[in-house]
């Protein structure tokens, strides 16, 4: 049991779990957490964590996020920011902004239900409105950025709150300003999207594409959200109770982006084409395909660590596992990937709590970057 101090107004818990904070459930507790309800509640502790000198962990949903068994000996900050507005403007536009601890998938579906299009297909991804620019979230064709307005947030640097215009966001492929050039220097207090009423569906995508083929009349918004859970539950990337293979962190690689030459290499490696992608600074080659023909099949099993067994890309806490547990399987999927096919994936979910020695191996993102804030 956590027991509980109080630094001005903030009640701050010790030693507190945050393996139930995450999809993964695995890793040690939080020295000290925060849940901050407000905008001036986020204030305030990060000005706690910054006067203390502690490392400061801000966490959302806790859906794309490995923590260490050691857990983390800092601050952890749950930005639990509510509050939803519609704004609509001319030209069919409307304005949606949401506070940092929205449930994601929630707003995706109240979007739906007013006729508003740019999201329906990111149903189901787990995790609140502060974590989607984050890593750019995108699925099935759409990614938050194409609909991102602008994001609100505390500067850790300059120690205000500012605006930023999604163009200031360097958004990319899972990627933006804050988990890259940026990382560890805003807080996201609210984001604001811009969507559109009654769009053209948005069924490029194969799996969608074949979900709606032969369609005369095209598919409404909430009939593409519906196929996409349908989609996404077949994959096991739907958080459904009960189900075995979704405690997982979702994708747990990225799909690798590498040069002409080395797609080549891969070709030649697998005696196949490996199917490939535009992509910025290359190809971007499906990461599944290569852990599969790598010789790991869905459903891999190393103790209480696996393969999901509808989506080799998700590693799964099969019960009880620890996080070494998940990075001893990340690891071999990595070793094995690289020496059949040259290249070395790299995780997606962030990394808490881990040696630099660790970090360095896995080629993964901290979550805790130092910032020198203006104090
Ligand atoms: C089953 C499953 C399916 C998934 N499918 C997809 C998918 O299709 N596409 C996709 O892109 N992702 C997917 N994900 C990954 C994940 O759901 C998204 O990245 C999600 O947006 C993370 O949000 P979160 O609130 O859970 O963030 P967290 O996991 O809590 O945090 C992730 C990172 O964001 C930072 N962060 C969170 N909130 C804030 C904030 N307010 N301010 C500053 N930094 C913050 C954290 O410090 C951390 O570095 C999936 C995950 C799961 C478990």
């Amino acid at each position: 049991m956590g027991c509980y101090t109080r630094f001005g107004v903030i009640p701050v818990q010790e030693n507190t779990g945050l393996a139930p904070m995450t999809t993964l459930g695995v890793g040690g507790p939080a020295r000290r957490f925060v849940e901050a309800w407000s905008e001036d509640a986020v204030v305030e502790a990060i000005g706690m964590a910054e006067d203390a000198g502690w490392p400061l962990l801000v966490l959302g949903g806790g859906s794309n996020m490995l923590v260490s068994d050691e857990g983390f000996d800092g601050l952890v900050l749950r930005a639990a920011v509510g509050g939803v507005t519609f704004t609509e403007s001319v030209g069919g536009q409307t304005r949606v902004t949401a506070g940092a601890g929205v449930d994601w998938d929630p707003l995706v579906a109240e979007c739906v239900r007013r006729g508003l299009g740019g999201i329906e297909c990111l149903t189901g991804i787990p995790g609140w409105v502060g974590g989607t620019p984050i890593q750019n979230v995108g699925a099935y064709g759409q990614e938050v950025s194409d609909v991102i307005d602008s994001v609100r947030a505390y500067d850790r640097q300059r120690g205000e709150v500012v605006e930023l215009a999604a163009g200031d966001c360097g958004f990319a492929y899972r990627t933006s300003a804050f988990n890259t050039t940026a990382r560890g220097r805003y807080v996201v207090l609210s984001v604001t999207y811009v969507l559109e009423a009654n769009p053209s569906p948005t069924i490029g995508y194969p799996d969608l594409a074949r979900a709606f083929k032969g369609r005369a009349v095209p598919p409404s918004l909430a009939e593409v959200r519906d196929a996409v859970r349908r989609i996404r539950a077949s994959k096991a990337m739907l958080l459904v109770g009960g189900d075995a293979d979704a405690r997982s962190a979702g994708s747990f690689f990225k799909n690798p982006v590498v040069d002409e030459s080395a797609a080549r290499g891969v070709d030649a490696a697998a005696g196949t084409a490996c199917p490939r992608y535009p992509a910025d600074g290359g190809v971007k080659l499906p990461a599944a395909w290569l852990i599969e023909r790598a010789g790991f099949r869905k459903g891999t099993r190393r103790g209480a660590v696996g393969l999901s067994s509808k989506h080799t890309l998700a590693l799964v806490n099969r019960g009880g596992a620890t996080a070494s547990d998940v990075l001893g399987l990340a690891e071999e999927i990595q070793d094995g990937v690289e020496a059949r096919f040259g290249v070395r994936l790299r995780p997606e979910p962030t990394f808490v709590g881990f040696t630099d020695d660790v970090m360095e191996r896995f080629g993964a993102v901290s979550a805790v970057p130092s910032v020198q804030g203006p104090r």
